[in-house]
Order: C-alpha cells, then sequence, then structure tokens
C-alpha cells in the first residue's frame, strides 16, 4: 500500500501530520437483520470486515476504529417523528405489523431487536459527524449505514431509521450552515431529500437508475428542492444498463460544478454498491473501478471544498460476496489515505474464509484496473440516452446555481 497524494492545506483532522479516518464499526452492527432469505443480509457486513482486517487496514495509523452503541431516542428524533420512534418500539415488542408506518412488510419485516438496530446505525454516522466537525478526525466511514429511504415517520426500503440525515442534521445542530449529501445508490435517495426538501442548507445529489424502472419510483430531474431551497435537490436519473465510464461521466458533469458552487462545509456521502452489473436488485453495470472512482473523486473533493470533512456511509449492495467487500473495503482503505491498488490480489485467507461462510468462490482481484470513462467536456450526444439524462438534470438545476447547462 502506498501513501496517497498529500491533501490540500487547511485540511482538518491531521495527527503526528497524518490525515485520520475513524472507522465506527461494532460486531453488533451486524444485527441489523431481517432474517433467512432477505437480501440485506448481515453477511455483507461481515465480509466487508473480514476483507478489511485481512488487508491489514486495522492496523494503519491513519486509521482508528470507534466502537458504537445504540442512540438514545433524543437523537433518532432529530430526524424521526416521536410517534414512529414509538411505533418501531411497538411493532418490535409485539411483533405486530404497522404498515402506515412501513413496518412489517415485505422489504421491512418487524424483528425483536430492530429499534435498537436500527439506532445503533443512527449512533454510528452520527458518531461520524460529530468527529468530522469537531477537526478530530478528518473523515469517518460507517459501512452499516446509509439507509437513505427511511422517512420521518416511516420504515422504507430495508431502511427502518436513516443515519445518513441524522448525521446531515447532526452536522446542522452543531454550526454548520451549508452541508452536501452526495448518494451513489442505485436507487434514488429519497428519505434524505424528503427531509431537508425545503431546507437550503443542504443540498442532495442522487445518481440513480431512473424511477420508473426501479423503487422507490421518485428522483426525477425535474425534481430540484422546495420554494425556499430551490436547486438543493438534484437528481440524475439514470436509464438501465448505464455502465461504468457513463456513469463516471454522469457523476463528472454534475456533482462537483453543483457542490462547489454550493460551497458546504461537509460532505456526507452515501456508497450503496448495487449499481453494481451482478446486483440482483438493480439493472445499471457499474463496475467496482468505476466504483472505487467514484469514492476517489468524493474524497477529493471534500479536500477541495470542504477543508476535508468527509462523513462517507455504506447503502445498498446485494452482491455480498463478489461486490460489497470490495467496494466498502476499498472506500476504507481511501478515506484512511492508503488506497488499495487497482486489480490487487485479494489475501487468500480472505477467499478462503468466504468459501468456507458461503460455498461461493470469491474474486481473485479487486477489479481489473483504472475505470475508463469520458468527460463531459468531450461534447454532448444528442443520440446517447445517459447524456440525454445527465443534460436534463443540468438543465434543471445548473440556472438556479448561475452555471449554464450546455457548458462545461
Ligand atoms: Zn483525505
Ligand atoms: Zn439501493
Amino acid at each position: 500500500m502506498t501513501d496517497h497524494a498529500a491533501p490540500a492545506c487547511h485540511a482538518v483532522g491531521y495527527r503526528d501530520g497524518m490525515c485520520v479516518a475513524r472507522l465506527l464499526w461494532s460486531p453488533e452492527l451486524l444485527r441489523y437483520d431481517f432474517g433467512p432469505g432477505h437480501p440485506m443480509a448481515p453477511a455483507r457486513l461481515d465480509l466487508t470486515m473480514r476483507l478489511v482486517a485481512e488487508l491489514g487496514l486495522l492496523e494503519a495509523p491513519s486509521l482508528e476504529v470507534g466502537d458504537v452503541d445504540p442512540a438514545d431516542d433524543a437523537v433518532v428524533q432529530t430526524v424521526h417523528d416521536p410517534e414512529y420512534v414509538a411505533a418501531v418500539r411497538r411493532a418490535a415488542t409485539t411483533g405486530q405489523s404497522d404498515p402506515a408506518r412501513g413496518l412489517g412488510t415485505e422489504d421491512d419485516p418487524v424483528f425483536a431487536t430492530m429499534h435498537e438496530a436500527g439506532a445503533r446505525l443512527v449512533a454510528a454516522s452520527v458518531d461520524a459527524a460529530e468527529s468530522v466537525w469537531s477537526g478530530r478526525v478528518a473523515h469517518a466511514v460507517n459501512v452499516a449505514g446509509g439507509m437513505h429511504h427511511a422517512r420521518r415517520g416511516a420504515a422504507s426500503g430495508f431502511c427502518i431509521y436513516n443515519d445518513a440525515a441524522a448525521a446531515v442534521q447532526r452536522l446542522l445542530d452543531l454550526g454548520a450552515d451549508r452541508v452536501a449529501y452526495v448518494d451513489l445508490d442505485a436507487h434514488h435517495g429519497d428519505g434524505v431529500e424528503s427531509i431537508f426538501w425545503d431546507d437550503p442548507r443542504v443540498l442532495t445529489v442522487s445518481v440513480h437508475q431512473d424511477g420508473h424502472t426501479l423503487f422507490p419510483g421518485t428522483g426525477n430531474p425535474a425534481d430540484i428542492g422546495g420554494t425556499a431551497a430551490q436547486g438543493t435537490a438534484v437528481n440524475v436519473a439514470l436509464p438501465p444498463r448505464t455502465d461504468g465510464g457513463r456513469w463516471l461521466r454522469a457523476l463528472d458533469a454534475v456533482v462537483p460544478a453543483v457542490v462547489r458552487e454550493f460551497g458546504p462545509q461537509a460532505i456526507v456521502s452515501q456508497h450503496g454498491c448495487d449499481a453494481h452489473g451482478n446486483d440482483p436488485l438493480t439493472d445499471l453495470d457499474v463496475s467496482v473501478d468505476a466504483q472505487r472512482t467514484a469514492a476517489r473523486w468524493v474524497h477529493d473533493l471534500a479536500h477541495e471544498v470542504a477543508r476535508g470533512r468527509w462523513v462517507a456511509l455504506g447503502g445498498g449492495g446485494y452482491a455480498v460476496v463478489d461486490v460489497v467487500p470490495l467496494v466498502w473495503a476499498s472506500l476504507v482503505a481511501e478515506a484512511a489515505h492508503v488506497p488499495l491498488p487497482p486489480g490487487l490480489q485479494l489475501p487468500a485467507a480472505w477467499r478462503h474464509e468466504v468459501e468456507e461462510l458461503s460455498g461461493l468462490d470469491p474474486a481473485e482481484r479487486l477489479g481489473t484496473g483504472e475505470a475508463e470513462w469520458r468527460p463531459w467536456s468531450d461534447g454532448y450526444d444528442p443520440s446517447d440516452d445517459v447524456d440525454r439524462a445527465i443534460l436534463a438534470t443540468r438543465r434543471h438545476v445548473f440556472p438556479t446555481w448561475g452555471l449554464d447547462p450546455y457548458r462545461d
């Protein structure tokens, strides 16, 4: 492992001359478990953390690991209605469904420890937010987090409590005037967007598969925020089968421009990795290499615009063996400034553990190389459906920021 390029000056979170990252982890996070057969299997986190360990990242001097207990109700209620929190507790105790609040549905079955499990994810992301805001560390990662579909008053799409929104809210409560939330999950980050829809202090940018073809059905380019916050919701709705190169082209054409104009004091990003071609729930085709590149871009952007303050969260991701551990171990390494080289041979010990646990044959290497992509400045191609999707977003949002949708 080699050292990353030196981060920009003025970064927060330096210790002994190193830019330090905090990883929130407790084996208790594996108890966020909707039961056998549910796609949100705890194995995704387990295999990720085993890979993080086998790669030696836990010994990196630029990474610290923090334990985490469930958040108090007061913390959960910074982004959720007290009635909803009470309903989650009641459903967990009685085992009874509450479909009006999204509890006991096919996506969100009731389980006995669901309140504590959800509240622990919230605590981890809030810890991450506090740690980067104080400047004690530069970056903080919660791979168990990123539950972006949960709404103020309802569970949705495997998400009980919205830890991503809670992290953003904590940054605001600590004094941030502007927080950017960047959501790379294949599904629209609808819960976070809805919670901050009318709040001009929060920019939400979601790059996802077109809602006409995928849950939750929202995230159209014309949706740009409430009347008091026009331009602070940004949605890039990509056609099915968009590949990694064109996904990166879409990110490059939209995300840095609006984030720079917004000028956040911190970035919270969601790294759901279900945009991969092997993912069973979505129809995008974004390689591990492209997702690793995207994490590097978000990291670089945090150093450029937000003094390095970066909270990175997990999210969706249901290709449990060949995608999730690779993308999220890479994310941890990226945040710790010890990025993993493309095509790295994965540790034999980890591959053996995966075989023992899953009966599956894991990938031998970490991707195949650097992702290739073409920048938007190469020119717009009206015959390309991804280019048309990119331009739709730029036309709706860029004028609100004084940016020209037609120029790079
Ligand atoms: Zn950094
Ligand atoms: Zn997703």
